[in-house]
């Protein structure tokens, strides 16, 4: 007999179970290529079970109720105990997708901040007042909208998702969101923890199955839904916007994306190396805004790549658990391998070549860099979602540009320049949700974050996050003189 692996169930009013129909699924650990823990495996009904536990938890139950302030101290209460319980939080994404430690316990810090952000925001709530002169005044209210489902991808596992529910309970709602079945235990934690912290039942949801036919679908079609938001493949984000125009139920998407980072010739060339290496190969490229296109101008291309070769081979591989490991030599699932493999060819690369890089053990893609693909290269066009970057050389503003908005994703881009003007030119012009100027990664909860074309409908953070997770709403008032 083996050891008996740890059981992570839904969490529906306040408790921990397993599916109605006893099912499970077992959670396959990347690096070692072993099940390492075993899952409630949910389906239509465990779904609707939870949508009509959170429905009667905002119809019924203390939440939407109880004030901001009330809510603030929950919400930042929950903050805490994910910093106690960091190491726990961050060692479950990387056994469930293979993310070095250092970047678990990264995304577990920004985690836990955006729940205190989120109920910091709708605490300091303001509301607009409209003085009229027909002796009238009009102000706004932003009141909870009901029931938000959340569904999450793979890549940032507790991050993403803890975006989407932060402010969604800072707003007054209640929540069921379902993770992405090969990371599902971190949010278990995370529900866990709500439920230490005390979170009324039914408030926090967690349901764990697959998308189509499972709990995914159950909850996009359930008519009871009041908001759904998405993060995942553009092809999924258009199903899910398709089955919820049937209900009329708002939907925010993050999609897809295929990042441009341009790098001209009087950039800071060390710090543009450095984020041009970050932004593909940190999380081995399974990030939506992977700087997976880089076009280097044409007078510095030659050393430019000279230097990103050598800071991609020196990258310390190795066992994501081992807090030196900077890239995982597995990627999230043997799925997702065949995926990001299937590119490594030469077909692919329409006529360029791979520098540096290639598959390695296991389910493994080394840091790789394709030069000199033509622009209808299935790597130049695709999302590869893998640590895999296509530099191509350019010379001027324009072409650059051209080059840079030849996508139907809009998600981000990144410019390396230290000049002024040209930087303020390009953000204007770049089709792109974030431009981030000889930075990456860097967000401010109060700026919107979304993407245009197939990167998405809708933006989050702040107020944006606020017009999604309430019904504003006009009252309009006599003032008897
Ligand atoms: P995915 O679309 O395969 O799955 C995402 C989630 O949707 C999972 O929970 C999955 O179970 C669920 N799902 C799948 N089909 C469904 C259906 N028919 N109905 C309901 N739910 C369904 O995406 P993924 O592979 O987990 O994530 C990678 C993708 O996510 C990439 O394209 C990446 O760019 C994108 N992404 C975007 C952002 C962003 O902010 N724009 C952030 C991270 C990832």
């Amino acid at each position: 007999m083996g050891t008996e692996l740890p059981f992570f169930g839904h969490i529906i009013d306040g408790e921990e179970v397993g599916s109605l129909d006893g099912a499970t699924f077992a959670d396959v650990d990347p690096y070692t290529r072993e099940p390492w823990a075993t899952i409630a495996l949910g389906g239509k009904a465990d779904a609707d079970r939870a949508v009509a536990v959170a429905r009667k938890a905002f119809e019924e139950g203390p939440w939407p109720r109880m004030g901001y302030d009330k809510r603030h101290a929950l919400i930042h209460r929950l903050a805490d105990l994910m910093d106690e319980h960091a190491d726990e939080l961050a060692m479950a994404d990387t056994r469930d997708m293979g993310k070095p430690i250092t970047q678990a316990k990264h995304d577990v810090a920004r985690s836990a901040w955006n729940f205190r952000f989120f109920a910091d925001h709708a605490r300091m709530r303001t509301s607009d007042v409209y003085p009229m002169d027909s002796g009238h005044h009009a102000y706004t209210r932003y009141d909870p909208v009901g029931v938000i489902v959340a569904i999450s991808p793979w890549n940032f596992p507790l991050m993403l998702a803890t975006w989407k529910i932060a402010p969604a309970l800072a707003w007054g709602n209640t929540v069921v969101l379902k993770p992405a079945e090969d990371t599902p235990t971190s949010v278990t934690i995370l529900a866990r923890l709500a439920i230490e912290a005390g979170f009324p039942p039914g408030v926090f949801n967690v349901v764990h199955g697959y998308g189509p036919d499972s709990a995914g679908a159950a909850l996009t079609t359930n008519p009871d839904v009041d908001r759904i938001t998405f993060t995942g493949e553009s092809g999924t984000g258009k199903i899910i916007s398709k089955v919820a125009a049937d209900n009329l139920t708002p939907v925010s998407l993050e999609l897809g994306g295929k990042g441009a980072n341009i790098v001209f010739d009087d950039a800071d060339i060390d710090n543009a190396v450095h984020w041009a290496v970050e932004s593909i190969f940190r999380n081995a490229g399974q990030v939506c805004l992977a700087g997976s296109r880089l076009y280097v101008q044409r007078g510095i291309y030659e050393d430019f790549l000279v230097k990103y070769k050598a800071a991609a081979e020196a990258m310390i591989v190795g066992d994501p658990k081992d807090p030196a490991t900077q890239f995982s030599p597995a990627l999230a699932s043997e799925e997702h391998f065949t995926k990001v493999s299937s590119y490594l060819n030469e077909e692919s690369f329409g006529g360029g070549h791979m520098l540096t890089g290639g598959l390695s053990e296991g389910w493994g893609v080394k840091p790789t860099i394709i030069t000199d693909a033509g622009p209808d290269a299935r790597v130049v066009r695709e999302e590869i979602f893998g640590p895999v970057v296509v530099a191509t050389p350019f010379d001027t503003e324009e072409e650059v540009l051209a080059l840079a908005n030849d996508t139907r994703y809009g998600l981000n881009a990144m410019v390396f320049t230290e000049n002024l003007s040209r930087a303020h030119r390009m953000a204007a012009r770049l089709n792109a949700g974030t431009v981030w100027v000889n930075c990456f990664f860097i967000r401010d909860l109060r700026a919107p974050f979304g993407g245009q074309g197939d990167s998405g409908v809708g933006r989050e953070g702040g107020d944006f996050s606020r017009e999604f997770c309430t019904e504003p709403k006009a009252v309009v008032m006599q003032i008897t003189q």
